[in-house]
């Protein structure tokens, strides 16, 4: 069962741009995925839909196995990565990991520790004190990655997280970043333009063109080295 199901979605903002049109996806559990494309095509205004942020103009997208909050509204499973890190500038990294533990009324003690497994995982251990001044582009879109992933959601969608970033940097995010796949296996969709690294990251490309908001292809690409 997909733990998305995407359905002949369209989007047509207010002014009149169709930048999304009839997309058909389901996204399986526990794979890599990228949505790869040229500016503009509409990766993530599919993907925003996808994590609830706008609703399609027409069709469906369907979340199988949603959970409720304590309240009974249902909650989409994700955790959502922006090319911006957005962290606050007042907290340290610890600080700015555990935010959503917190929010969900987690107490303290188990919230800081499971923030400092989880820093720990994306190769910051050490730097928990660390204000986002104090870090590097990379390292902040780290805290970020981290702070995406201490819910343990199941699916993780990430819209050209290390496009801001210089090249050696990026290669590093990139293994690192697989590194934590196959250790956590959580459901990836990647968005990104660079052909290259939709092919190092991910056995399954979805590509979409400029013919605008279409689906071009779906492929299954075989890895470079096994990766399962
Ligand atoms: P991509 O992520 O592939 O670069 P986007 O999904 O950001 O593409 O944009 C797809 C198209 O929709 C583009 O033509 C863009 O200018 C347009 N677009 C995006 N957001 C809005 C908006 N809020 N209002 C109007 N047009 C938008
Ligand atoms: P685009 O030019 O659209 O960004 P490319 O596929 O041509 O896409 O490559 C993007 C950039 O990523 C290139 O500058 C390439 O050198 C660089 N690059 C090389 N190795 C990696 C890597 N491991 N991870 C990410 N980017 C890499």
């Amino acid at each position: 069962k997909p733990l998305v199901s995407v359905r002949h979605v369209s989007k047509q903002f207010a002014n009149g741009t169709l930048a999304v049109r009839d997309v058909n996806l389901d996204l399986g559990t526990g794979q890599f995925i990228s949505l790869l494309g040229p500016s503009g095509c509409g990766k993530s205004t599919l993907l925003r839909m996808i994590a609830g942020l706008g609703a399609p103009s027409t069709g469906t997208i369907e979340w199988p196995t949603t959970s409720h909050d304590a309240s009974g509204k249902p909650e989409r499973d994700l955790g959502f990565v922006f090319q911006d890190p957005t962290l606050m500038p007042w907290a340290n990294a610890l600080a700015n990991v555990m935010m959503p533990l917190i929010l969900k009324h987690m107490p303290k003690r188990e919230a800081e520790q499971r923030s400092a497994e989880m820093l720990e995982l994306v190769g910051l251990k050490g730097f928990e004190k660390s204000y986002p001044r104090e870090l590097s582009g990379g390292m902040k879109m780290r805290v970020s990655i981290a702070r995406a992933l201490v819910m343990r959601p199941k699916i993780l969608l990430m819209d050209e997280p290390f496009a801001a970033l210089d090249e050696i940097t990026r290669h590093r995010l990139n293994d690192d970043l697989l590194e934590l796949w196959w250790k956590t296996k959580f459901t990836a969709v990647f968005v990104t333009h660079s052909v290259f690294e939709s092919v190092y990251l991910s056995k399954r490309i979805v590509v979409m063109a400029a013919r605008p908001g279409r689906v071009m292809a779906d492929l299954d690409v075989d890895a470079p080295y096994p990766r399962d």
